[in-house]
């Protein structure tokens, strides 16, 4: 059982701050910074391509609410909201997480996207084919 199943069952002790019949939000053992926490369903999907839509709906809910919550209790208005999906995109944990990550000025947390530069071409494949594989 990966280490998700076993926190959601209560196997191994996490610091909750959250729990409904889907899911449950615990803070992250390295605080990336003060509040980094993970929300992940009780059930197990590895990751984003494996997650059911409907408790896809459902979590983003729960992290609306917790960042909200958040806030509230850190005074703080800025965070990253953030899922890696999959070994090459930094995922450690096989079981879906999502992290909230509350930001403050001067923190050093590096989130940063390089930028890829396509012709207008390339921009209209890229879209028709995303277009018609999520549409078709
Ligand atoms: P990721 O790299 O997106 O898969 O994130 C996995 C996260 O899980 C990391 O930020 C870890 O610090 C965190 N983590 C791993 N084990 C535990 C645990 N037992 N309790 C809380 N957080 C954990
Ligand atoms: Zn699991």
């Amino acid at each position: 059982m990966c280490i998700f199943c076993m926190i959601a069952e209560g196997q191994i002790p996490s610091r909750k701050i959250y729990e409904d019949d889907l899911c449950l939000a615990f803070l992250d053992l390295s605080q990336a910074n003060i509040g980094h926490t993970l929300v992940v369903p009780k059930k197990h999907y590895d990751n984003m391509i494996d997650l059911d839509n409907d408790v896809a709906a459902h979590l983003f809910k729960v992290v609306s609410k917790l960042t909200k919550g958040i806030s509230k209790a850190l005074d703080i208005n800025n965070f990253n909201i953030l899922n890696n999906c999959g070994e090459i995109a930094g995922q450690t944990v096989n079981h879906f997480h999502i992290h909230i990550i509350p930001r403050i000025e001067n923190d050093n947390i590096k989130i940063e996207l390089s930028s890829n530069k396509l012709t207008d071409m390339e921009f209209d494949n890229l879209r028709d084919k995303l277009y018609n594989t999520i549409n078709n």
